[in-house]
């Protein structure tokens, strides 16, 4: 990931100084802050779809590891607790394990910021391909797609909500939005990787 990003969303910038880009500009996420390792591609890839498709639990520490060797985590100590997104029930039954959870459990593990499953639930996914919409209609597709189970560990709270990869950032922006709905102060999310769309390179 490039040094220079919109400095909200987190947008890779190949070129001149960090600033808000023309979306956070026209329409602020309703989070603090986006960051994430890598690009999204080659090898992070590889150990990415290996966690989650293919039961690949063993990629974790090495996707922690490249997570942790970056400036990304910096943020840690803005945050009172780690949520990883979570999963719909479901899905978590078909899969086995959350793939956030596990990344955050190895980011964390040795870390003095609790990692919490249960304070965030997600109802329902949504729209399955949520790159092919616009920004406006991938807001409605996710819209209450998550719900606070735990509302008195939400309210005051420094967020941040851990996920492997943040793609249009519709769903962890209506994370976002739940959650400071429900109180936090602030919600910055990070992720191990996120995909860069061609016109943006
Ligand atoms: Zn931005």
């Amino acid at each position: 990931m490039p040094e220079t990003t919109c400095t909200l969303c987190g947008r890779p910038y190949w070129s001149g100084p960090s600033h808000w880009c023309g979306n956070c500009l026209s329409s602020p996420p309703p989070y603090q802050s986006a960051r994430a390792a890598v690009v999204y591609g080659g090898e992070a890839a590889h150990s990415i779809l290996k966690l989650k498709y293919h039961g690949g639990l063993n990629q974790a520490a090495a996707l922690a590891a490249l997570f942790c060797e970056r400036d990304v985590i910096k943020t840690e100590t803005l945050a009172d607790i780690v949520i990883p997104m979570p999963l719909t029930a479901e899905r978590l039954a078909r899969r086995g394990f959350n793939q956030a959870a596990e990344l955050a459990a190895e980011v964390f593990g040795e870390k003095s910021v609790p990692v919490s499953e249960r304070i965030l639930e997600r109802t329902h996914d949504g729209h399955r391909r949520l790159a092919a919409l616009s920004a406006k209609e991938r807001r409605q597709a996710v819209k209450g797609c998550f719900r606070v189970a735990a509302p008195q560990e939400v309210r005051g709270a420094a967020i941040m909500l851990f996920d492997d990869i943040l793609t249009t950032g519709s769903t962890a922006g209506e994370a976002a939005r739940t959650l400071m709905e429900g109180g936090a102060t602030r919600v910055d999310i990070r992720t191990i990787a996120r995909t860069v769309p061609a016109q943006w390179r």
